[in-house]
C-alpha cells in the first residue's frame, strides 16, 4: 500500500474536502477478474495490471489538466467457461450491466457525462453493455479500453498467447515480482484450438471449455518472460491510455467526431 498523500484523481484515496471542490469530467472504472493464471501468477493478476496501468495513466492526464477520477476496481469478471476451476469467481454479463447502470445513474445525477471502463480481462466484453447503456443514459458518453491492447506486442514479445502468457508474466514480473513463482514452476501454456475453417480464420467464435483447452490454465508460453519486456510494454500502454483519457476528458463529444 502506498504511503504517499491522497491522490485527487484516485477516489478510493481522496476525501470529501477535495471532491466537493473538484469538477470531475470523466470517471474511469477499472474492471478485472479473479481467476487462475497458469501455476505461477496470482488469481488477481488482471486486477493488479489494470490498477497499475490506470493509476499511472490517470496521473499523466491529471497533471496535464484533465479532471479525471478513477473509481475503485471491480475485481470479478466473466468466467462462464471456467466454472470447474477452483475459486475462479464468475460475474455474469447481466450482473455487469446492472452495476454499470447503477454507476451511470450516479454519474447522470451529478453531471459527470463521461465514463471509461478500463478492462483487464479478455472475456469481459463491454460492447453490448455500452450499447444498452446508451439507450438509458444517452447523456453519458461511455467507452471501453482494453489496456492490454493499447500498444503493439510486436518487437517486445516472442510467444503468442492471451492468458498468463509471455506478456502477462513479464508485466507481473515488473509490477509485483514477489507474487510471481519461478518460471520453472509454470506450465507451458499449450492450448487446443477448435478445428474448423471459420474459427481458424477468425470469422466464427465459440466459448472455449477452459479445462479441455489447457492443462495448466494458461494460454501462451511464459518461459521467455522478463521484467524488462514488461516495463517496455507498460510504458507504451500507459502513455497511449494517458493520451486517450486526456482527449476524451477535455474534448466535447462533438469535437471528438471529425
Ligand atoms: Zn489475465
Amino acid at each position: 500500500m502506498s504511503t504517499s498523500p491522497p491522490r485527487p484523481y484516485i477516489l478510493a484515496e481522496t476525501n470529501w474536502k477535495t471532491v466537493k471542490d473538484t469538477e470531475y469530467k470523466l470517471a474511469v472504472l477499472p474492471w478485472g477478474a479473479t481467476e487462475a493464471h497458469n501455476y505461477h501468477l496470482p488469481y488477481a493478476t488482471d486486477n493488479y495490471q489494470a490498477e497499475y496501468v490506470i493509476e499511472r495513466a490517470a496521473k499523466v492526464a491529471w497533471e496535464k489538466g484533465a479532471k479525471v477520477v478513477v473509481l475503485p476496481m471491480i475485481p470479478f469478471g466473466v468466467n462462464t467457461g471456467q466454472m470447474d476451476v477452483k475459486l475462479c469467481i464468475n460475474m455474469l454479463p447481466s450482473t455487469q450491466l446492472a452495476i454499470l447502470k447503477d454507476v451511470c445513474e450516479v454519474l447522470s445525477r451529478q453531471n459527470i457525462s463521461k465514463l471509461v471502463i478500463l478492462n483487464g480481462h479478455g472475456a469481459n466484453n463491454f460492447v453490448p453493455l455500452i450499447r444498452e447503456l446508451a439507450l438509458f443514459y444517452p447523456e453519458i458518453f461511455v467507452s471501453a479500453v482494453n489496456w492490454f491492447k493499447a500498444a503493439s506486442k510486436k518487437g517486445i514479445f516472442e510467444e503468442e498467447g492471451d492468458h498468463a502468457d509471455e506478456m502477462e508474466t513479464s508485466v507481473m514480473m515488473n509490477i509485483v515480482p514477489h507474487l510471481v513463482l519461478p518460471l520453472q514452476e509454470a506450465g507451458d501454456g499449450a492450448t487446443k484450438k477448435f478445428d474448423a475453417k471459420g474459427f481458424h480464420e477468425g470469422w466464427a467464435w465459440a466459448q472455449r471449455p477452459w479445462t479441455k483447452v489447457t492443462k495448466d490454465t494458461g494460454s501462451g508460453n511464459p518461459y521467455k518472460s522478463t521484467a524488462d519486456k514488461g516495463k517496455i510494454f507498460l510504458e507504451q500502454t500507459i502513455s497511449n491510455i494517458a493520451d486517450f483519457l486526456y482527449t476524451v476528458c477535455t474534448k466535447s463529444v462533438d469535437d471528438l467526431l471529425t
